[in-house]
């Protein structure tokens, strides 16, 4: 054995994305930020997921020792072995040629033949290329380690699955070989992992510069650092990633402002350019007046919170499923007048789409226009409540037939703020074009409200907490329906 740094599967797995994130990670533990709620929620989930996974092997036994105690963790795996056990979570292996190391999710002895499986599980619907990596990896030490590896396999969500009773986990899991897949990147990963075990054992830092690499598979957790110097409206706004790194290369610079015209793209993103570069405010007032045209007093102005659990929470429902929660409603009835507000807001650990559906029919009325901001996204929820409660079928569908998307004149450039930054999302829209902003709200985004209410169904907030989740939910949504009725009072504004 070398004496190169000793990698593990996530060390694999974050180098094989950045090298310098892998480098930070070691010699730079100043920057490494403290865990954030989304990727909390995110872990929570995870584990969520393996717990269920755990429950279709039963007579399973678990590797406890410290995750970061791989000789322990080793030799934990041959003791079950040597007893005879036939499924191993967390199984440990150390690999006799260069000391990298790796956990996998289940160790299952092979049905009828020598030899072992490697069983990885996913809260995925789909195999992704980087869970072929991590495969991959796994299987290099499995096999370095002197295990006879038949086959590998993905343990995956499959999203066909509804819930009826308790969770079935022979329904909610399928499996998916990708044995060949990953025998064919072997050669690959040695490489890779050899040259991350050099990068790690150096001083220097790697000289990486950002680009795409920085968001896939993941968002990184040191772009706070790298990004630090690049301007908040880059190249990377204006074109995809890839693309993005091309210009740069070629220009030598973040700037948008310092794309020559030549190389600007044409239509909307090209506008968005030019507005920003000149600082003006760009407006197709026809198109406005246009839009405007359609709306039919009272206007309702609605939007949704919703949960989309990977272990479905409620009866009658997938692994992913959309379920709404919550709705924020303003409505006008003339121009001018003041706004009514009702709100609907679930406040059980139980089903919400009967009391939700009830909510909506009777508020909603059965005229005037119904406007949403991204109306794919409220129709979407509405047409899976269709299907799962038909007797209300009729009464939801006269909704979505007069619903309105706000979020066309801002996607289609017929309003735009050089402060928007090449983005229609209502949080850039919002403050460009009113004095109304989501900042210092105690929730201030749909993922975080999601997350939020997904911990109040399994019953791990205090009553305080929980209080303080209706105050922030009703802050939230409210905002995004007055932001609505600001941001049409914004386009009338501007159609001359
Ligand atoms: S932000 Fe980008 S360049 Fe910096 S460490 Fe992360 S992936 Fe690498």
């Amino acid at each position: 054995m070398t004496d190169q740094a000793r990698l593990s599967k996530s060390q694999y797995v974050q180098g094989a994305q950045c090298v310098l994130s892998l480098w930070f990670s070691r010699n730079r533990k100043d920057l490494t930020p403290p865990v954030d709620a989304a990727q909390q929620a995110m872990f929570e989930a995870g584990n969520e997921v393996g717990g269920w996974a755990k429950k279709y092997f039963l007579n399973g036994v678990e590797v406890t020792t410290p995750f970061f105690d791989s000789d322990a963790g080793e030799a934990a795996t041959y003791a079950f072995i040597q007893s005879g056990h036939e499924a191993i979570f967390e199984a440990t292996a150390i690999s006799k040629e260069d000391g990298s190391h790796a956990r996998i999710d289940i160790l299952r002895k092979t049905a009828g033949a020598e030899g072992w499986d490697l069983i990885e599980v996913k809260g995925s619907t789909s195999v992704k290329d980087y869970h072929l990596d991590d495969m991959a990896f796994q299987y290099r030490v499995f096999t370095g380690a002197g295990f006879l590896i038949n086959q590998c396999f993905m343990m995956l969500i499959d999203n066909q699955y509804v819930r009826q009773g308790d969770i079935d986990v022979h329904r909610l899991f399928r499996f998916e070989d990708i044995t060949h897949e990953v025998r064919g990147k072997q050669s690959e990963i040695g490489r890779i992992a050899a040259s991350l075990s050099n990068a790690l054992d150096s001083p220097a830092e790697p000289q990486i510069k950002v680009g795409a690499r920085c968001f896939k598979p993941f968002d990184c957790h040191y772009a706070h650092h790298c990004w630090r110097d690049i301007p908040q409206y880059s190249v990377y706004n204006v074109y995809d990633s890839k693309k993005a790194d091309e210009i740069v290369d070629a220009i030598g610079s973040y700037e948008v402002g310092s794309i020559p015209t030549e190389m600007l793209p044409t239509g909307i993103k090209g506008n968005d350019v030019r507005s920003y570069v000149s600082d003006t405010v760009y407006k197709e007032p026809s198109n406005i007046r246009q839009f405007l045209a359609g709306l039919q007093y009272p206007i309702y102005y609605l939007d949704y919170e919703t949960i989309a659990p990977t272990i479905p929470a409620f009866d009658a429902t997938r692994p992913f499923q959309t379920v709404p929660f919550q709705f924020s409603l303003h409505i006008e009835d003339e121009p001018g007048a003041d706004l009514r507000h009702y709100e609907f807001l679930h406040k059980e650990q139980s089903d919400p789409r009967l009391a939700f559906i009830q909510a909506l029919i009777s508020l909603c009325g059965d005229r005037g226009s119904v406007v949403t901001y991204n109306q794919a996204f409220e129709e979407g929820v509405n047409k899976a409540l269709m299907r799962d409660f038909p007797v209300y079928a009729e009464k939801i569908d006269a909704i979505n037939f007069r619903m309105i998307d706000l979020l066309i004149p801002f996607r289609k450039r017929w309003l735009y703020h050089p402060s928007q930054h090449g983005s229609a999302s209502i949080k850039k829209v919002l403050p460009a074009f009113s004095d109304l902003s989501y900042e210092g709200l105690a929730i201030g985004n749909g993922l975080d409200a999601s997350n939020k209410y997904a911990a109040f169904i399994s019953g791990t907030l205090s009553d305080g907490e929980v209080a303080l989740l209706w105050q922030g939910l009703t802050e939230y949504c409210g905002l995004d329906t007055l932001a609505m009725k600001a941001l049409v009072d914004a386009l009338k504004a501007h159609c001359r």
